[in-house]
């Protein structure tokens, strides 16, 4: 069954409605190095700059707020590669919702510290997000949880898609769409508001070379299970589910292409983000950049809005690509 069409844009309005008292609109900054690279207008949609350091907060909180008050007693529980994590719980306290969160091992214990200080049960279970996953699974039936899944659920997509309107609004002559891609969530959200303003605007989904789960799903047309492997990329880590219902089918049909980066590039596109416009962006924040920048972006308009999706990346790691990258952008 196709799913795609039960999401309109005014779920997405309805979503910015319920969402701005927990949610910031983040700014749209110039990003003239890339404008003067590519000869076209590019900007950057700052979501690294929301309170919990990425765009989930969006989703979260449009999620949670539609939560019934028998399941907001009961409580939720969500698994993460770390920032819905920490967005699920920075909304579930706000609201009294008791919350846990299933991690693997692999998530960086910043992610993981950020979660515990939020009040959340934090549960390490499994070395993948995939195992992780199924952790979650067990407990949410064990316990009678609410699952609030990190990417394929019509209110987390419309949550993500406020991000198109924001993007509509302070950017209207937009054209080209360049955002992170991993479970989708961002991307349906985002791509279902711009295409129905204007089904010209290109949209290019950007994902690791390291077991990018949506685009091997794609490339064979049905889903497929990805070898996870450690990538700087941590936030796109993880397969989109064998039950998929939502997000493979519209980004199926509304991405119009999708570009692989190396982990070198992600780290020249982290350097450059942080000597160029000082801004802290994390390896999956940092891969829209890195497919302009490294000119892995063959078609694209004049008026161009990469989104840079999250800034928690640890800062031993950031201080280390800094002094190894200082010119490997150029
Ligand atoms: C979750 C996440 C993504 C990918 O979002 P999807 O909805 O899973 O495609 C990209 N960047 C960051 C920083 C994230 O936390």
């Amino acid at each position: 069954m196709n799913h795609d069409s039960l999401i309109t844009l005014s779920d997405i309005y309805k979503a910015r409605k319920g969402i701005t008292s927990i949610v910031g609109r983040t700014p749209l900054v110039e990003a003239p190095w890339l404008s003067q690279l590519t000869g076209a207008q590019v900007f950057f949609k700052l979501e690294n700059l929301q309170v919990t350091g990425s765009f989930k907060i969006r989703g979260a909180a449009n999620r949670l707020l539609n939560l019934p008050q028998a399941a907001r007693e009961r409580g939720v529980i969500t698994v993460s590669s770390g920032n819905h994590g920490r967005a699920v719980s920075h909304v579930a306290g706000k609201l009294g919702i008791p919350v846990v969160v299933c991690l693997s091992d692999a998530v960086p214990a910043n992610k993981r510290e950020a979660i515990g200080e939020l009040g959340a049960e934090v549960v390490v279970v499994g070395i993948t997000y995939d195992e992780a996953a199924e952790g979650a699974a067990r407990l949410q039936e064990e316990r009678g949880l609410t699952m609030i899944h990190p990417f394929d659920d019509p209110l987390v997509i419309a949550g993500q898609g406020t991000i198109g309107l924001e993007l509509l609004e302070d950017f209207p002559e937009i054209d080209t769409l360049i955002a992170p891609l991993s479970g989708g969530g961002l991307l349906s959200g985002i791509a279902l508001a711009l295409k129905s303003a204007d089904p010209a605007i290109h949209v290019i989904g950007v994902s690791m070379e390291r077991g990018p789960a949506m685009v091997e799903s794609l490339r064979a047309a049905k889903v497929v299970d990805i070898v996870e492997e450690p990538t700087l990329a941590d936030a796109l880590a993880g397969g989109i589910g064998l039950e998929n219902l939502y997000t493979f089918d519209i980004i199926q049909k509304y991405m119009d292409d999708a570009i692989l980066v190396s982990e070198e590039e992600i780290a020249g596109a982290m350097a450059f983000a942080l000597h160029k416009h000082h801004l802290v962006v994390e390896g999956g924040g940092a891969v829209g950049i890195a497919a302009l920048l490294y000119e892995k972006v063959e078609k694209f308009g004049q008026n161009i809005a990469i989104v840079i999706s999250g800034g928690n990346v640890e800062l031993p790691v950031l201080v280390n690509i800094a002094r190894d990258y200082q010119t490997a952008w150029k």
